[in-house]
């Protein structure tokens, strides 16, 4: 089975290798100028992609991080803050863009379920005065991944949307696992897009592709969001070799989605209430495991050592994460491991 140096790796879905086929789709890929706009494979991916998420344009980024940043900058104005859910991937996960790129102030909102809804965002409101700044955007993460791949459903996604109007904010939405979301409430992508100006999905997540993003939306934002991808060092040339794989991803790993999803409930059943760690239950890829006491560094560090690669999320929380690589038959032995570590541990 599993072994220190040939460990089943569930410490994200970003850890994926691309397969031979998409080697192959990469190596055969037709290609061209992509800052000249003159990449073939690219451009024919990015009008795909927009037409799954019914918006006008998509363009390409070499990461969902600077396609979020490239989101905030067009959309939001400096000097003003942006509401976004207090444990998202833009607070936590990308290195304070949002003020040092774009100029703004991040003013989190704190969910009182797993998820930010519009009361939530209701309640973070402030009005503009003498001292407090004027807002510009709201942010939302679907699925979420620090709340553990949990979906916001249409209907509490409309419910934002209608708010951030009323308060004349435009909306992004960090839909890098939106696949997942789709997948799991059976809702279509364009659905949830439509709730937001502009959506970005990552390809390297649960498709299974080595980089790559997509930020949707309408014509003159994607024209303006060409121009900050320069800005910010993401101009491409021949951009098609990771297009052919992206695209490889979306046509060949998109419906298979439900496995991860079948595979994580597994585990978490496996696990829930062992030496009395807590999972929350999975909707989508994404295990999170709540543990009595801040003993995650051990419980990784002795599952490591048994071949199952898990993460530290903080102190008191493991994440596992399940993808293409990790096929169900590999995460029931994964689970029953794991299971033995945490009653071990927590003994
Ligand atoms: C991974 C992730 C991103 C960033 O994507 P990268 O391609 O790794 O930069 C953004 N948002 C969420 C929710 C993510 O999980």
């Amino acid at each position: 089975m599993f072994t220190a140096s040939s460990p089943l790796d569930l410490r994200s879905d970003t850890v994926t290798r691309p397969t031979a086929a998409m080697r192959r789709a990469m190596a055969d890929a037709e290609v061209g100028d992509d800052v000249l706009q003159d990449d073939p494979t690219t451009n024919r991916f990015e009008t795909i992609v927009a037409e799954r998420l019914g918006k006008d344009k998509a363009l390409f980024f070499p990461s969902g991080t600077m396609a979020n940043q490239a989101a905030i900058w067009v959309l939001s104005t400096p000097g003003t803050e942006i509401y976004v859910d207090a444990e998202s991937h833009v607070v936590h996960s990308e290195v304070a863009g949002a003020a040092a790129l774009c100029g703004v102030q991040v003013r989190p909102v704190r969910a009182r379920g797993l998820v930010m809804t519009a009361a939530d965002l209701v309640a973070h409101v402030r009005t503009p005065t003498a001292d407090a700044p004027e807002a510009s955007l709201v942010c939302m993460e679907n699925t979420h991944n620090g709340a553990g791949g949990v979906v916001t459903p249409l209907d509490g996604l409309h419910a934002i949307r209608e708010t951030a109007q009323q308060l004349g904010l435009p909306m992004h939405l960090d839909g890098a696992r939106l696949w997942n979301a789709a997948a799991a409430s059976g809702t279509p992508l364009e659905a949830f897009a439509a709730c937001a100006d502009t959506v970005m999905v990552s390809f390297s997540k649960g498709l299974g592709a080595p980089v790559g993003a997509c930020l949707a939306g309408p014509a003159d934002v994607i024209t303006r969001a060409r121009r900050v991808r320069k800005r910010f060092g993401g101009g491409m040339r021949q951009s098609g070799v990771l297009t052919a794989a992206a695209h490889h991803a979306l046509t060949h790993h998109l419906d298979r989605l439900p496995e991860d999803h079948a595979a994580a409930r597994l585990l978490a059943e496996r696990v829930d209430g062992v030496g009395g760690a807590q999972v929350v239950a999975p909707q989508t890829n994404i295990v999170m495991i709540d543990l009595p006491e801040p003993s995650a560094a051990a419980v990784v560090a002795r599952a490591a050592e048994r071949g199952v690669r898990i993460g530290q999320w903080h102190p008191s929380r493991v994440r596992a994460v399940t993808h293409l690589d990790a096929p169900i038959e590999a995460v029931r032995p994964a689970a029953d491991i794991l299971a033995e570590v945490l009653a071990e541990v927590l003994a």
